[in-house]
């Protein structure tokens, strides 16, 4: 397996340096030159796998075996064990159409960890084998960086600094990030707002000689390992599902940002898997909808809402799609983006449109919606759904038909959102390792929202 840019610019690679390059060279996102096919058979195989050896399976489509069986199975299996559940990513049926995947058992209680607990450790191995140090430098507005720090704490030959917005991130993803006492570890609290960081490290990452002097590596969801990991849990729930009674398609529910754990899933089933519909849902920032509904991918105004980690206004994820609903034609995807950049829109044609609608519909879930369905399933089947959990269901219920199955991803606890889940009057029972974290010493470094200042804590810790 080859791996290539959607802009087709750059020169073909491997598994591992596809990985280490995370956003392509040539300003594109690395794709597979081909997506592999599995049989029917083979899915029957793969029925009765654990999570972990399915992932195996999975994964040996695309590791060319630049990774040695037994070192792949160790990576995976200790990338599991910090999760609380032993399915890893446990189904619950909440009625005859209706399942949850519960993506949030990992450290973080949000599903990023679910890629980012493989890559911490595939990082850490890649940094070992080629004798390298890797240095990790990133901003977050509250779940990727708790979950990349959890993911590279304590490793070898891997070091992470996160930036965050001082007082801007809520208190439990504050403390996930913070209480962490690893020496290769370094929170950098800075006296701003997310844009500040977010421009801070962009400004430096565009500094050739600092980011190859100090061998700096970005975070962000656009790693194509991380699409790859999160296709393991589509297969899962599938077979879940498949083993007890005879299902044909089965749909699928996604909250939805930066069409990254949605792009898994149109990944799945462009290998073989039986999916039906690819439920988009999003909140009031929904620049997604209205690509999907009315053929315009335009960013909207910015809107704040009971669902923080869907609140985006363009799709990070979004060109890896564009590439394949432009026939694999680089060229194309490179001016659309170009246009896109100078022109600030893309307009999709009706032909396009009849495309997007074989694979996916899209729901711009209303914070007052989205509100109802945690109060109506608590009362109804006494399961508590976080807010963007929420935004999953009502779009089920939108979009799934009475007499089809659904899985909606649960992508995070609801105790990490009582803010929202509190203003309809339900009381929650808080996980223990949430509670704990009240307790812990906070190891963060405040500084003013200055680039000299930042670089001096950027030299000493990665020195
Ligand atoms: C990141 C996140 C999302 C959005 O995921 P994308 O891959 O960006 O689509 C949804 N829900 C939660 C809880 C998240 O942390």
């Amino acid at each position: 397996m080859d791996y290539i840019s959607t802009r087709g610019k750059v020169e073909k690679c491997g598994f591992i340096d596809a990985f280490l390059m995370g956003l392509a060279n040539d300003g594109g996102l690395v794709i597979p030159s081909e997506i592999p096919q599995i049989s029917e058979d083979k899915l029957k195989e793969w029925q009765s796998l654990s999570y972990q050896d399915l992932m195996l399976e999975i994964f040996s489509y695309y590791t060319n075996d630049e990774i040695p069986y037994e070192d792949l199975k160790k990576l995976v299996y200790d990338s599991y064990s910090t999760f609380r559940d032993p399915a890893v990513t446990p189904l619950k049926q909440i009625n005859e159409q209706l399942y949850v995947l519960e993506l949030f058992h990992g450290p973080t209680f949000a599903f990023k960890d679910v890629a980012l607990q493989f890559m911490g450790n595939l990082y850490s191995y890649v940094a070992t084998r080629r004798n390298e140090i890797i240095n990790i430098l990133g901003a977050t507005s509250g779940d990727t960086g708790a979950a990349a720090i959890q993911g590279v704490r304590g490793k070898e030959g891997i070091r992470i600094c996160i930036l965050h917005p001082h007082q801007k991130v809520s208190k439990v993803q504050e403390l996930q990030m913070t209480t962490v006492q690893d020496d290769n570890v370094l929170n950098l609290s800075v006296k701003g707002n997310f844009d500040d960081c977010q421009q801070a490290i962009k400004e430096l990452f565009a500094d050739i000689e600092f980011k190859q002097q100090y061998h700096l590596r970005a975070i962000n969801s656009i790693n194509f390992v991380r699409i790859l990991s999160q296709t393991v849990y589509y297969f899962y729930a599938y077979f879940q599902i498949a083993k007890k009674q005879n299902v044909g398609k089965i749909n699928f529910s996604v909250p939805t940002g930066n069409f990254g754990n949605i792009f898994s899933g149109y990944l799945a089933k462009q290998m073989g898997l039986p999916i039906g519909k690819l439920i988009l849902a999003t909140n009031e920032n929904n620049i997604l909808e209205r690509f999907v509904k009315e053929g315009i991918y335009m960013p909207g105004d910015f809107h704040s809402t009971y669902s923080p980690s869907m609140d985006i206004q363009i799709a990070s994820n979004f060109e890896r799609y564009l590439y394949y609903l432009n026939n694999k034609n680089a060229d194309k995807v490179a001016e659309i983006m170009n246009r896109f950049r100078t022109e600030g829109k893309i307009e999709f044609g009706p032909e396009d449109l009849a495309k997007v609608a074989q694979d996916f519909v899209a729901e711009g879930v209303q914070g007052q919606q989205c509100l109802n369905v945690i109060s109506k399933y608590d009362k109804d089947y006494g399961y508590l759904f976080d807010p963007h959990t929420a935004c999953g269901v009502a779009a089920y219920e939108t979009h799934s038909g009475k007499d089809e199955i659904c899985v909606v991803f649960a992508t995070a606890h609801p105790a990490k959102f009582n803010e929202s889940i509190a203003l309809v009057d339900i009381k929650q029972q808080f996980p223990a390792e949430i509670t704990q974290l009240f307790d812990k010493q906070q190891f963060q470094t405040v500084i003013d929202n200055d680039k000299q200042v930042l670089v001096q804590q950027l030299e000493q810790f990665f020195a």
